[in-house]
């Protein structure tokens, strides 16, 4: 039964109904004295003929149309665009071929059923972060404005203070919003890079001059491994790349030790520049390297929470070098230091 067109079985079933019907009727009109075998040919042929279209409208009618349906259903949902519905022909075993294309949806759907249940965690656990993110700022202006309003106000001991602390947690709020607004940015593609000629030597300078005050706070010195004034071409997103190079600086601050020192470098790749950002801060263990760079992500979670980290710095970082089309990667030791290195395409 493998290959049981509609055409067969309507083939078989006429010539069989023809075969029996001229049997009988060549019967019948031997006993009338009426017998020619012209009679009986003409019968078979006759009756075939037309059993064999009834058949196959029928099989087309109950069948076929019913299996158009199925067909109909699997590419509407546009699960195979490249199989279309005409090729449903009554030439072919359709039932085998309804099932071949039916299993095949079926693991295409699986596919993309697991795609989505990987996106929903994904989209939970960022809801999640996020509202335990803004609790703690939300909490904290709550707490300092009941204060204030049950009487501290009149209080000089803690008014200015309170405020203050209300204005810190706003602050936190504001960086965390603006992080996010430029992740969600970069990963739709809203964001388009204003990629063109760029002296990253000069770059790098400014931006060591412009954390130069938060670096000095904690006594940490950052500075270039070589001193050159000859530029170093690269095609870059000036305000981007500014952005990576201040988060990654800021971090070797937040995460350094006291006098402790952040040194940069670049190599000449054979396209590339690669930029290589060395800090003997506290490191990061083995067991969250992996995971630095995704968002929320954080080895330290007191020291980044209590700096104003918003856990998004790296992630925003790594989303902007690989709009370069570019890489990041990270080698640390803990207690010992870290090194991240990024490339970018010479000019
Ligand atoms: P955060 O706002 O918490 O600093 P990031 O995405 O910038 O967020 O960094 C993620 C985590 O990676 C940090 O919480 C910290 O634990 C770790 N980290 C980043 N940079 C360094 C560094 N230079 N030295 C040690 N740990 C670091």
């Amino acid at each position: 039964m493998n290959n049981f067109t509609p055409r067969k079985l309507a083939f078989i079933v006429a010539l069989l109904l023809a075969f029996f019907i001229s049997v009988l009727l060549s019967i019948l009109l031997y006993f009338q004295n009426n017998f020619r075998i012209y009679y009986t040919f003409a019968i078979f042929l006759s009756t075939f003929t037309i059993a064999y279209f009834l058949i196959l409208a029928a099989v087309e009618k109950f069948v076929y149309n019913k299996i158009k349906v199925i067909y109909k259903t699997i590419h509407n949902l546009r699960i195979d665009p490249k199989n279309k519905l005409h090729n449903l022909n009554l030439e072919k075993d359709i039932l085998n071929d309804v099932n071949k294309q039916v299993i095949d949806w079926h693991s295409r759907n699986l596919e993309e059923i697991d795609r989505l249940k990987k996106l929903e965690i994904y989209r939970r656990e960022f809801i999640g972060n996020l509202a335990h993110e803004l609790k703690t700022p939300i909490f904290n202006i709550q707490g300092y404005i009941l204060t204030l309003l049950e009487g501290g106000l009149n209080d000089p001991a803690i008014n200015r203070d309170y405020l203050l602390r209300t204005e810190n947690s706003v602050e936190r709020m504001i960086a965390l919003v603006e992080d996010l607004d430029m992740i969600s940015k970069l990963e739709s593609g809203g964001l388009a890079l204003n990629i063109e000629k760029t002296d990253l030597l000069s770059l790098t300078k400014e931006v060591i001059n412009s954390t130069e005050l938060q670096a000095k706070e904690r006594s940490i010195k950052i500075f270039l491994k070589e001193s050159s004034d000859k530029p170093i071409w690269v095609m870059a997103d000036k305000a981007r790349i500014t952005q990576v190079l201040t988060n990654l600086f800021i971090n070797s601050i937040k995460y350094g030790k006291e006098n402790g020192q952040t040194q940069v470098a670049f190599y000449d790749l054979d396209e590339n520049i690669l930029v290589e950002i060395n800090d003997n801060g506290i490191g990061i263990s083995g067991e969250h390297l992996p995971r630095i760079f995704e968002r929320f992500y954080r080895a330290d979670k007191s020291r980044s929470r209590t700096s104003g980290g918003t856990g998004l710095g790296l992630s925003i970082v790594k989303h902007i070098i690989e709009a370069h089309q570019q890489t990041i990667s990270v080698k640390s030791e803990q207690n010992v230091g870290s090194v991240f290195s990024f490339t970018l395409r010479k000019a």
